[in-house]
């Protein structure tokens, strides 16, 4: 007897536990499926049919069990072997056919090429082949939204079978669908079947899964009927033309070493975003402009911000605080008071950190203008007087030091 595709043992899936109440869904389920089968599993909603897909599918581990691929144990291969089982053995089709909304038809079907790093020519040339075989050749440069529910699932299949498909796993692939359209999509599977496919089928309606050679019942996380099991003859009606597990276990070792070329893979993201850019030109253009916006007012922010810091520190320079007096009289008015002399000054003014220096000396005085009296001070200075307290002269001009070197005018 061969080995069979696949091969589950007691798989058992748990979700929750800790805090949250812990859900059984799937309870311990054998199973193997053979190359070239094409079976039905059927089931009530929330049966566990979706999850245990998931886990074929390794989209998902299950909590204990054993899953053995083409005899490979599926829990020891690593994350790259993972990716090439999920990229080219599997090929997924679901209820909402998934299909990117920015995307072409012949692009959507392209996508899992992309990632196996098939070069552009020949993966066009493949899109286009399987969009003719499914009879959608016409409708190549549609996007989802202007193809029929049925015309998108037969495009979502077609990308299920771009890396090869050997394993179809479809979800309820005609549940969103009318009862012709979902015809003609059994019509196809059955065919992909009949081709050495092995397809996978997962649905709660007993007529669609009657489609199927084998049809397995789920209820409960538990399979209860097996038409394998009750009738083994049907079990032995493995296609000829089916991939078998062996070559796939060839194809596993050897696939998970080539790795795509990380600058096909560049280039093609880069058109994937330009488009998507491009499809929605009028977010772009917001987006854009949003962006725009941001960036000036940081940058007007930090322009206010320096421009107010200058105001700021300049008014802070008219308020003085930056100069210091320093004078002869004591702090204590019983301590006779210092004398402060013309060389003292001079020998302050040599210092780095003084800018400028000069000597002042002033008193209490009556201004009277017509008949206002004010008091007022006045003070005697030199040159530097508008540089340090910042008082620029509003009219005339200040005093120099040539002029502070004429002879003092005789009375
Ligand atoms: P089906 O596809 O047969 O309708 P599912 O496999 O989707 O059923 O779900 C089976 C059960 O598992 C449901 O009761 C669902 O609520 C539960 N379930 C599915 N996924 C999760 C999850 N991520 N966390 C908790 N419970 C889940
Ligand atoms: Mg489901």
């Amino acid at each position: 007897m061969q080995t069979p595709l696949i091969d589950l043992q007691d798989i058992r899936k748990a979700y929750g536990g800790g805090d949250a109440p812990q859900v059984h869904v799937l309870r311990g389920i054998d199973l193997s499926i053979h190359a070239g089968e094409f079976v039905a599993i059927v089931g009530a909603s929330g049966s566990g049919k979706s999850t245990l897909m998931n886990i074929l599918g390794c989209l998902d581990r299950p909590t204990s069990g054993e899953y053995r691929f083409a005899g490979e144990n599926v829990a020891g291969l690593d994350s790259d072997e993972l990716a090439w089982l999920r990229r080219e053995a599997f090929g997924f089709v679901f209820q909402g056919y998934h299909l990117i909304p920015s995307g072409s038809a012949q692009e959507n079907v392209e996508m899992p090429a992309i990632y196996a790093g098939i070069p552009a020519a020949e993966r066009h040339a493949r899109a286009a082949a399987l969009l003719d075989r499914l009879g959608l050749a016409s409708r190549t440069g549609n996007r989802p939204h202007q193809l029929s529910g049925g015309q998108q699932q037969r495009v979502s299949i077609a990308r299920a079978l771009m890396n090869g498909g050997h394993i179809i796993l479809a979800d309820e692939p005609t549940g969103a669908l009318d009862s012709h359209s979902g015809a003609e999509v059994m019509t196809l599977l059955d065919e992909l079947a009949s081709q050495g496919h092995v397809v996978i089928l997962i649905t709660h309606d007993r007529e669609v899964a009657a489609r199927a050679k084998r049809i397995i019942e789920i209820r409960d996380g538990l399979i209860i009927s097996d038409s394998a099991r009750d009738d083994p003859t049907v079990q032995t009606s493995a296609n000829p033309g089916a991939l078998q597990a062996v070559d796939l276990r060839k194809r596993l070792s050897a696939g998970a070493e080539a790795t795509g070329a990380w600058k096909g893979e560049l280039i093609d993201a880069v058109h994937a975003a330009w488009r998507v850019m491009w499809i929605n030109r009028f977010r772009t253009a917001l987006t854009l402009l949003g962006i725009i916006i941001g960036v000036a007012s940081v940058v007007v922010m930090l322009a206010v911000g320096e421009g107010s810091k200058r105001q700021v520190m300049a008014q802070m320079g008219a308020f003085g605080s930056n100069i210091i007096y320093l004078s002869g009289s004591a702090p204590n008015p019983r301590t006779p008071p210092g004398v402060v002399t013309l060389a003292d000054v001079a020998a302050l003014a040599s210092l780095a950190q003084v800018k400028r220096i000069m000597p002042v000396n002033g008193a209490e005085a009556g201004v009277r203008y017509g008949n206002v009296d004010h008091m007022s001070y006045v003070g005697g200075n030199d040159t530097n007087f508008p540089t340090i307290f910042n008082w620029p002269v509003v009219q005339g001009s200040y005093f120099t030091e040539a002029d502070e070197k004429m002879p003092r005018p005789s009375r």
